[in-house]
């Protein structure tokens, strides 16, 4: 095992310094990659806060993992040294149970194994038996794990496809979002903004509902075709009832009334932001016009590669900040202060 430089968070206190790590040396069906990108995604600053009360420290986290491939394992037949590779949320899971064998790893029945601050069961009992994320120079992954990014791609932009996009494309794919349908994406940041072109590459007339009357000029220039300022309460009255599905980014508890009132008859909204409890739901709405009320989680790896591959296709890729690893404690910062546009991408050639 080497050492490989990373940061970490020591303690919930929300800061991040400089913490070696210990990867282990690629097996028969592993993936060694060296990272050149990895995206900040809000769950970072969760995790690093223990908001979920689950993290262990040190953690490194970073799980929107872009690099290149520097070694193979002997069994490993569909990637090769020097190709461009992405990992996402996770990095295993037992691909036997009834979730895995339907594509569904995240799902997983036996408990997927997450890229940072899952435990792993190799018996060894050594440092590395919690999983360490992509804010470090190198990883090592299962090959059934490993993403292939389109070549047409920006690389740093195409980061954070492996988590921002797949949250958000893999609901926006379940619920048959098309040509025809009215969407709204609550929340512009890192995971609204990818909701808003996929919606809007899916053929859907697009909406962005949002706190912040100050990004609806963005919001538009990244596809939607309206938006919503929710503090407007003509505007919130103008869209009642209008809505096909909606799509909650909002990172946090929230009153869900005023959005559920937003949908159409028969329609859903699905949460994949607040990973907490919710304030209390008026099921006089719900049942007043049947609508239903759902949650996503990522989406299983064959989907990813679909979206990767459905990127390639449109041109789809992040609105990014690029960082230096050393600035990640003020990039944390700006994102508590809801000031990023659109996601914070680490250079990890800066450490
Ligand atoms: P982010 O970049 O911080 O964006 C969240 C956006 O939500 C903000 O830009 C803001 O948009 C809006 N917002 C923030 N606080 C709000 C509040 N109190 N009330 C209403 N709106 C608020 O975060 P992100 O990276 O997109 O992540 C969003 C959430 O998704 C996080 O909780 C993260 O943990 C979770 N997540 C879930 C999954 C999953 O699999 N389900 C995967 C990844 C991340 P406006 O300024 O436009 O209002
Ligand atoms: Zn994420």
């Amino acid at each position: 095992m080497k050492a490989i430089s990373a940061y970490a968070a020591k303690s919930d206190d929300g800061h991040m310094e400089p913490h070696d790590i210990k990867r282990r040396a690629p097996g028969a069906h592993d993936v060694q990659i060296d990272i050149q990108f990895c995206g900040v995604c809000h769950s970072d600053l969760h995790a690093v806060k223990n908001d979920w009360g689950n993290s262990n420290y040190p953690l490194v986290p970073g799980h929107e993992i872009i690099g290149e491939v520097s070694a193979v394992g002997d069994k490993v037949s569909n990637f090769k040294v020097g190709d461009t590779v992405g990992v996402g949320c996770m990095v295993d899971s037992c691909q036997t149970c009834a979730a895995c064998e339907e594509h569904l790893e995240q799902h997983c029945l036996n408990g997927a194994t997450m890229t940072y601050n899952s435990k792993l069961d190799d018996g060894t009992g050594d440092e590395e038996e919690i999983t360490q994320g992509g804010y470090s120079k190198r990883i090592v992954v299962s090959d059934n794990f490993v993403l292939k990014v389109p070549e047409n791609l920006d690389k740093a932009a195409a980061a954070p496809l492996l988590c921002a996009g797949i949250t958000t494309y893999s609901p926006l794919h379940q619920y048959g979002v098309k040509k025809g349908m009215t969407v709204g994406v609550i929340g512009l940041g890192g995971l609204g903004h990818m909701g808003i072109k996929f919606a809007a590459a899916m053929g859907a007339h697009v909406v962005m509902i949002t706190t912040s009357e100050e990004k609806a000029a963005d919001a538009k220039k990244l596809g939607a075709h309206d938006v919503l300022v929710t503090k407007d309460k003509d505007s919130m009255k103008k869209w009642r009832g209008k809505f096909d599905f909606l799509l909650n980014t909002i990172p946090v508890g929230h009153d869900v009334n005023p959005y559920l009132a937003l949908l159409k008859y028969n329609s859903t909204m699905c949460f994949v932001g607040a990973i907490e409890p919710l304030k209390a739901v008026n099921g006089a709405y719900m049942i007043g016009g049947r609508k239903a009320l759902a949650g996503s989680l990522i989406g299983g790896i064959k989907e990813t590669q679909e979206m990767l591959d459905f990127c390639g296709e449109h041109n789809v890729v992040s609105e990014i900040e690029k960082i230096d690893m050393q600035d990640i404690n003020q990039a944390f910062e700006r994102m508590k202060n809801n000031d990023v546009r659109y996601r914070f991408v680490i250079d990890m050639q800066s450490f």
